[in-house]
């Protein structure tokens, strides 16, 4: 189901855009969709009381936690099934934030990740990504939430932008805390730009791993031909227009992207942008052939760069103690019987 789908049925019940908002906001709060008292001031239509239950089940259905895994950080790995019984996951983060999923695996096909090895099975459509919320919130409050878990955004324009919409429109959460994340696509940034005057505009976050473009494209084979220049203009125009500075991802893999060449590189790229390095030592998955640099290495790189002057932070990839990378849950899950 599509969130424009949704709301042109409430419409077609004979909903008015406040009880169109009452029946989202319900939803997205994790809360049973019930009529409410009879006397309130926006009280729904007779047709949308009765197509409640039926609706509160259409949604309930768009997925379920199938397994889930508390990481000793405090975060949680959330392993989602699908109606089509296809699995995706999310993550809840610490400080109430929550990383979820747009696509059923990926098509970038990053060699240090386990949800490249596959491809793309499908897109999520735009209710399957916002019900990712949903399902967190019946657990906890979540008032982040970051494009960031399985698929990349950029593939799935439509239904990611029609997500971020709706949670920053219905779903309490602001703007500043709906972070896109992508390996950098054009489509992205040009979307960006046509929210610039908009009512709900992301922050953004963009996957660099690496300075020298011949090994970008090594390690990120089918990401677009966008030339890393480029890539730090255009996302240095929307961290201005947006207000919001952007966050670099960089996955340390030993030896590989942990050298004194790339710091120079990110010294030339990002001294004087508005941006904040993100440091994240690799989690090692079998078979994929990166190792996680040691923490002295990583803890060097990170007081080199801010001795340079760039905005740096060593972060760690949530749950890393349970299958923690990306893909892991579902990669193991797939190849085991279901319980
Ligand atoms: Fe796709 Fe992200 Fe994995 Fe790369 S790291 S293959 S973009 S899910």
């Amino acid at each position: 189901m599509q969130i424009a789908a949704l709301r042109q049925r409430l419409r077609e019940l004979g909903a008015k855009p406040a009880h169109e908002a009452r029946v989202l906001r319900a939803w997205l709060a994790g809360q049973p969709l019930t009529a409410g008292p009879r006397q309130a001031e926006d009280v729904l239509p007779l047709a949308v009381r009765d197509a409640l239950p039926a609706l509160a089940a259409e949604l309930d259905a768009l997925a379920r936690v199938r397994s889930q895994h508390p990481g000793a950080d405090g975060s949680a790995r959330l392993l989602v099934e699908l109606a089509d019984r296809q699995m995706v996951e999310s993550v809840l983060l610490l400080k109430d934030g929550l990383c979820v999923s747009t696509q059923v695996g990926c098509a970038v096909g990053c060699r240090f990740c386990m949800t490249g090895r596959d491809g793309l099975l499908r897109q999520l459509g735009s209710a399957e990504i916002v019900a990712q919320v949903v399902l967190a919130r019946r657990q906890r409050p979540v008032k982040k939430v970051v494009f960031m878990g399985m698929g990349e955004p950029a593939h799935n324009l439509d239904n990611v932008f029609a997500a971020i919409d709706l949670l920053g429109r219905e779903g309490g959460i602001g703007h500043k805390n709906l972070v896109l994340s992508t390996v950098g696509d054009r489509r992205v940034f040009d979307k960006l730009e046509s929210l610039a005057a908009g009512d709900v505009r992301p922050a953004l976050a963009l996957s660099l791993h690496t300075t020298d473009p011949e090994l970008r494209a090594q390690l990120l084979p089918r990401a677009p031909q966008i030339g890393i220049d480029e890539l730090v203009e255009r996302a240095e125009a929307w961290a201005r227009a947006s207000g919001y500075p952007i966050q670099y991802q960089w996955t340390l893999l030993a030896g590989v992207n942990d050298n004194a060449a790339e710091i120079d590189g990110i010294v030339r790229l990002l001294k004087g942008k508005y941006a904040v390095m993100n440091l994240i030592p690799y989690n090692e998955n079998e078979g994929l052939g990166y190792r996680r640099p040691d923490r002295e290495r990583a803890g060097e790189m990170l007081r080199t760069l801010h001795r340079r002057g760039i905005l740096t932070k060593l972060r760690t990839s949530a749950g890393q103690d349970v299958d923690g990378g990306c893909g892991q849950l579902r990669a193991r899950a797939t190849v085991t019987p279901a319980e």
